[in-house]
């Protein structure tokens, strides 16, 4: 445990040389409503494809008193390219009438409130926390973040985030969190992908148990 809480500072500071440019999020937005409403949508989707449908979702739709009062048949005419639209479009309108009747129009602060939405899961509720709010709530795991972790040994769930977000915890100070899912994020997009790992130009290599595994 104290090995890999030293180990994983030096994973962070050798991310951190890598990836000077590794962004907060992938999701357009430009308010927490949107960001929140975004973070819905790319559940088991590709933040890709969330931006090619927010454009026109949020132009339609760009506060929780419009979209509460959307049609969902016309919610599933702007998402259903990005799949699992039926229950997306009743999340996305069901959690903005709850912001507005239950929070006062606002995207609460709290995980405990967040996750009273539907369709936000801990993870969602930690993305929103942390890019908007600036709030270190927990870490979030997402696929890229999973993958990573399980390679360099900081977690021996395979499938389990909530035993790995748990494990991550454990490791890292609290200011960390976010600053660990940015990083790994970002690796896990640009070098250790899912097929494919690039071990040799990996700039964690000499900490990771499983460098040179996937040749
Ligand atoms: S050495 Fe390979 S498996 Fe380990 S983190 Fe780097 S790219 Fe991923």
């Amino acid at each position: 445990m104290d090995s890999d809480k030293q180990r994983v500072q030096g994973i962070l500071k050798q991310l951190g040389r890598a990836y000077p440019d590794a962004p907060e999020t992938y999701l357009d937005h430009s308010n927490a409503f949107e960001m929140l409403i975004a973070t819905i949508l790319s559940a088991n989707t590709a933040d890709a494809c969330v931006n090619t449908i927010t454009p026109e979702l949020f132009s339609r739709y760009p506060d929780v008193e419009l979209l509460m009062r959307a049609s969902l048949e016309d919610l599933i005419g702007i998402i259903r390219r990005c799949g699992t639209y039926n229950r997306k479009s009743s999340y996305i309108r069901d959690s903005a009438r709850l912001i507005a009747e239950r929070f006062g129009g606002e995207v609460p602060k709290s995980m405990e409130d967040l996750v009273t939405l539907p369709g936000v899961s801990r993870k969602t509720a930690n993305v929103v926390l942390s890019v908007v709010f600036k709030i270190n709530e927990g870490v979030v795991v997402d696929t890229h973040v999973m993958r990573v972790t399980q390679r360099i040994g900081l977690t021996q769930h395979q499938k389990n985030r909530k035993k790995a977000e748990r494990d991550l915890m454990a490791l890292l100070p609290r200011e960390q969190w976010y600053k660990y899912a940015k990083l790994v994020g970002a690796h896990g997009r640009r070098t250790c992908n899912s097929r494919k790992p690039e071990c040799d130009a990996c700039a964690v290599k000499d900490l990771c148990p499983s460098a040179g595994r996937f040749t």
